[in-house]
């Protein structure tokens, strides 16, 4: 009988015969399970921690039922579960069911088989696809349960503070008869009902699908399994029906984004990733066509020490090809914040742990979750042998839409990558019509690229991939009017991209997110943690090579280096060193930040007594002297502080040779002191022969002058200095997002606890200061600081912090005028506008920064510089800098507390090249070291020096694996073409130029001359060298 052309009702027809709420006494979903049956018995232990199995068998197991509840937050609870199948269900696909409100994980004779969570459409552990009679009837399994979610415990909402008092309720244990004959069909009607809903009326393939389901309903007799093969002949017919040769193909590859800690510890992700990957392993068993690109070393590294008999299975799936680690970093890193040598290491790290453990590198970056992309990152993937990008986060941003899914990306330095954004904006598909769809019709390259990423699986625990997922994909693998979809990896997908690269756009400089823009300021501890460690680990292994080249005996820390690095590399992961973490994982983080200033201290202290053995050595009759130690490449005249007798503090001025040291036993004398004086109306001035201040008794800048020059550097009738408070409530992520209208709630802070006062009267130093009250119960004191001859002015700043939903800058309003302002960012800067021209302009009101931005203007500009922040905007003439945030979720303790940083601000004659301001930053970043002594010696040493000042000497290590080589690693800071000689009175024998995983680049050897090695840079390149010693 003919049909009746009623669109709705037969779209509502086939949909209720697939629906999971109605009708399901007589349609086809009520089939898809067949008998059910209780376990046979039930048993808990609630473990204290998060235990081994080993441990956990061996403990008393107390009766449970289901429908029980169990806790606490983060606690552990092992079942015990017997099984017993009925021996009627021979033949029958048996399912083991587990359904609980936590993450579970299946154990089978002491090894984990099988994630179990819910989230993750994961509740099944099939036991056997076809009961035998001889197989064993009965068995006994563990399940491992922690007791939290996939998206950790939030209290009302995903992102809210965890619920302490959360309990997690087992709801189904049993088992069942999985009609597989059923389930196919339900996968066939769903993806035909989807092509009828999605490829819309105007599609007559929607129609041929509609009705083929409708006829697929009538040949359908539910209870009669024999007429089920009739309605799959029907489905079969509609999905080979092929494509022309012009579809798009979507390159389908198995994932799950595992955030390495966000909603829940760093402990859980250990067990979140073998959860995971012991179900694709399982899934890759009975689907050898399935990939599954898998990111971030160390999680790979959790796996291999606490699963070893997993990891020995992944890496047979990793040989085959399956498997396939990517992203080359250790972590995926915020792409922002870390600086440009953390940046090198979390690809050094990663890629060597790809190579030794898998003998091959990674060739691609794979971070498709975070807030920002530096625009150094093409260089420095290009040096760790990656070519190709992958991401999807711009996708989120707010104001404007990224033109290109598949592009060229540009870098500062000229450096390209070919970059693909999957066009779905999703990295956790679920192999539906609508997401293939989307793919097509969203890609904004169409007519210049013919193949997209398309990413499958459910994240952060859920499990990656599912049966279903391929089920519906192997539908559409070639059906008309759906893309191609056929599973494929990111390098099969990348190579097609590259050989038809021609036609591709080019986007030149960073790729900004225009969203999460207060995770530069949230957790400022962390913020700072970061910064400081950077700086500890760059000090220690200079202080450390340096040794080694000078006592042969002295031992290179290299694994408690390494060690290290791996703990402040895996806190800058996306969702760590942006802040946007839990309370537990900010602890956790802390904690890895002082056992890292910890062993630093230790490993500093050893490797300058290795340097400087001679000097320490206490000497009769000679006077006290102080060692002086600097870690950077230039020569540094400054003003410190030594301890001189006990409990008292003297300051000397002294001049450090570059890379090197000095005893100071006669301290130099300043060309001109530091004179302070109060005048009447409590205002303070301050002079030091190279800048003069005026502050008012609110401690703000109402002058700051470069002596002998008229040139004033505060706007006029402004104070620049000035704290103001924003509201800040975001739409919805807390502690992510400041959005662009805080900035219309700006109230200056002039409530004044304690008016200015002098508190160093000048000399070497002068200091005034001050406190104010900040919002209801906040207070901020700060000590305004010149010491002779420095050319800025710092401000030491310490606040007790008790706001909520409040964001707190400090504005500079200056005398310049341009139209942009320069921020840091990683081995060089870059540009934004300090105008709100196009909608891209104001998108970005609050930006990042590292340790300097400036605004300049022709011969003149002010800098601001920093040692712990991140967060800054320019906007006209007023430079801001970002201090500190009050989110309340998912950390409601965020920030509140005691705070202590510094900023400083240098007004400067000519460009901030020509004036030192990159020089300046690096030097409040990296104090200069003392050692007391009493050596009778005075020598003045010099490891490394550099010809230019357009050149940076940042590192200098141990080269890995080559004890009698070391790395140094320079770059071009001024944005300039130029040759630079580096000199060194190092013994070096051989000096050859290396990429940033340390192998020598072909032809890269280097004339050692008398005037060092002669290096040429072109903008913002960094160079590597591998320098031989004569040991
Ligand atoms: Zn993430």
């Amino acid at each position: 009988m003919a049909a009746l052309k009623h669109r709705r009702t037969v779209l509502e027809r086939v949909e209720k015969f697939l629906s999971e709420t109605y009708f399901t006494d007589c349609n086809l979903r009520g089939r898809l399970f067949g008998d059910r049956c209780p376990v046979a018995s039930l048993s808990y232990f609630q473990a204290p921690r998060r235990i081994p199995y080993d441990e956990a068998v061996e403990q008393d197991f107390r009766p449970a039922q289901v429908g029980d509840s169990f806790g606490p937050l983060w606690g552990t609870c092992w079942f015990k579960v017997e099984l017993s199948i009925p021996t009627a269900w021979a033949g029958r696909e048996v399912h083991f069911i587990w359904e609980s409100d936590g993450e579970g994980m299946v154990w089978r004779d002491a090894q984990p088989v099988q994630g179990l969570t819910k989230e993750g459409e994961k509740t099944s552990y099939i036991l056997t696809s076809s009961l035998k009679e001889t197989e064993p009837h009965s068995l006994m399994l563990y399940v491992e349960l922690a007791c939290n979610g996939l998206f950790g415990a939030g209290k009302g909402s995903m992102i809210a503070p965890p619920d302490p008092e959360k309990r997690f309720t087992l709801s189904k244990a049993e088992l069942v008869v999985f009609n597989r004959d059923v389930y196919e069909l339900l996968v066939d009607l769903e993806i035909l009902l989807d092509m009828a809903k999605l490829l819309g009326e105007e599609d007559q393939r929607s129609f041929q699908a509609l009705y083929t389901a409708n006829q697929m309903v009538n040949v359908c007799d539910v209870m009669d399994p024999s007429t089920f093969p009739a309605a799959r002949d029907l489905a079969a017919e509609i999905f080979s029906q092929r494509n022309g040769e012009s579809q798009h193909t979507i390159h389908a590859m198995g994932h799950c984004h595992i955030d390495s800690a966000w909603l829940w510890p760093y402990e859980e992700t250990i067990r979140k990733c073998a959860r995971s990957w012991v179900t694709v392993i399982r899934l890759m068993e009975h689907n050898p066509e399935l990939t599954f690109a898998c990111s971030q070393a160390q999680q790979f590294e959790w796996v291999r020490s606490v699963y070893p008999g997993l990891y020995a299975r992944i890496q047979d799936f990793v040989a085959k090809g399956q498997f396939i680690p990517v992203g080359g970093t250790w972590v995926e890193m915020d792409g922002n914040l870390p600086s440009g040598e953390s940046m090198v290491r979390q690809f050094l790290q990663g890629q060597r742990f790809f190579q030794e453990q898998f003998g091959r590198l990674c060739s691609e970056f794979w971070l498709p979750d975070t807030f920002g992309y530096s625009a150094q990152l093409p260089q420095l993937m290009r040096g760790c042998g990656i070519r190709r990008f992958l991401t999807q986060k711009l996708s989120w941003n707010l104001v404007n839409t990224f033109p290109h899914h598949t592009f060229f990306w540009e870098g500062i330095d000229g450096s390209r990558v070919l970059t693909h954004f999957p066009p779905g904006d999703s990295y956790g598909m679920h192999g539906q019509v609508e997401e293939v769809l989307k793919t097509l019709k969203n890609n904004k390259d169409k007519g210049y690229v013919n193949h997209s990423a398309f990413l499958f699986g459910f994240g952060d625990g859920g499990g990656g991939p599912t049966q279903k997922m391929l089920d519906r994909m192997k539908r559409m693998r070639d059906t008309d009017g759906l893309p191609r979809v056929q599973l494929s990896t990111p390098d099969q997908l990348f190579s097609i991209l590259e050989k038809d690269s021609s036609h591709l756009c080019t986007w030149v400089g960073e790729l900004f997110l225009e969203l999460h823009n207060g995770t530069y300021t949230t957790q400022a501890q962390i913020k700072k943690g970061n910064r400081e460690c950077e700086r500890i680990l760059h000090d220690v292994e200079v202080l450390s090579t340096l040794a080694v080249a000078r006592d042969s005996t002295f031992q290179y820390p290299a694994s408690q280096l390494q060690q290290l690095w791996r703990l402040l590399l895996l806190n800058q992961f996306h969702d760590v060193l942006p802040g946007s973490c839990i309370q537990l994982v900010v602890e956790d983080a802390l904690q890895y930040y002082t056992e890292i200033r910890r062993a630093g201290a230790v490993l500093q202290e050893e490797a300058v007594q290795g340097l400087c053995r001679d000097l320490l050595q206490p000497e009769v009759g000679s006077t006290q002297s102080t060692l002086v130690l600097n870690t950077l490449p230039w020569e540094r005249t400054e003003v410190i502080s030594r301890s001189g007798p006990p409990g008292a503090e003297t300051l000397a001025m002294v001049t450090v040779p570059s890379m090197g040291y000095t005893i100071v036993r006669e301290p130099l004398l300043p060309p001109q002191l530091v004179t302070v004086w109060k005048q009447e109306d409590g205002s303070v001035v301050m002079e030091n022969g190279v800048i003069a201040v005026c502050l008012d008794a609110m401690g703000r800048l109402t002058s700051l002058q470069l002596v002998g020059s008229e040139r004033e550097s505060v706007a006029d009738g402004c104070c620049a200095n000035q704290f103001a408070l924003f509201d800040d409530v975001p739409l919805y992520w807390d502690a992510w997002d400041v959005m662009d209208y805080h900035l219309e709630t700006r109230k200056p802070v002039t409530t004044l606890l304690k008016p200015l006062n002098v508190t160093l009267g000048g000399g070497l130093r002068g200091s005034a200061s001050f406190s104010l009250q900040v919002g209801k119960s906040s207070t901020l004191t700060q000590e305004i600081i010149l010491d002779a001859t420095s050319p800025y002015l710092r401000f030491l700043t310490q606040v007790e912090w008790k706001e909520a939903h409040k964001f707190l800058k400090v504005e500079f309003p200056v005398q310049v005028r341009s139209t942009n302002a320069t921020y840091e960012i990683q081995f060089g800067h870059l540009q934004r506008p300090t105008h709100r021209n196009t909608s891209w302009d104001w998108a970005r009101f609050e930006v990042w920064a590292h340790k300097w931005l400036d605004l300049s203007e022709h011969g003149f500009g002010v800098a601001l510089l920093n040692d712990c922040k991140y967060g800054a905007s320019a906007l006209g003439n007023v430079l801001s800098l970002s201090l500190l945030r009050a989110p309340k979720s998912p950390d409601a303790m965020a920030d509140i507390g005691y705070h202590e940083f510094t900023y400083a601000v240098m007004p400067h004659q000519g460009s901030l090249q020509e004036a030192g301001v990159i020089q300046c930053a690096y030097n409040l970043n990296f104090p200069l070291h003392t050692v007391p002594t009493s050596s009778a010696q005075c020598p003045t040493w010099s490891a490394f020096s550099v010809s230019s000042p357009a050149v940076v000497l940042e590192t200098v290590k141990q080269a890995e694996d080559r004890p009698e080589a070391m790395v140094v690693r320079l770059y071009e800071a001024h944005g300039s073409t130029v040759v630079a000689w580096l000199q060194t009175s190092l013994p070096v024998k051989e000096a050859m130029l290396c990429d940033l995983l340390e192998q020598p680049v072909k032809g890269g050897c280097l004339p050692l001359e008398p005037g060092g090695v002669r290096l040429s840079f072109t903008p913002f390149h960094v160079l590597s060298l591998l320098l031989v010693l004569e040991l």
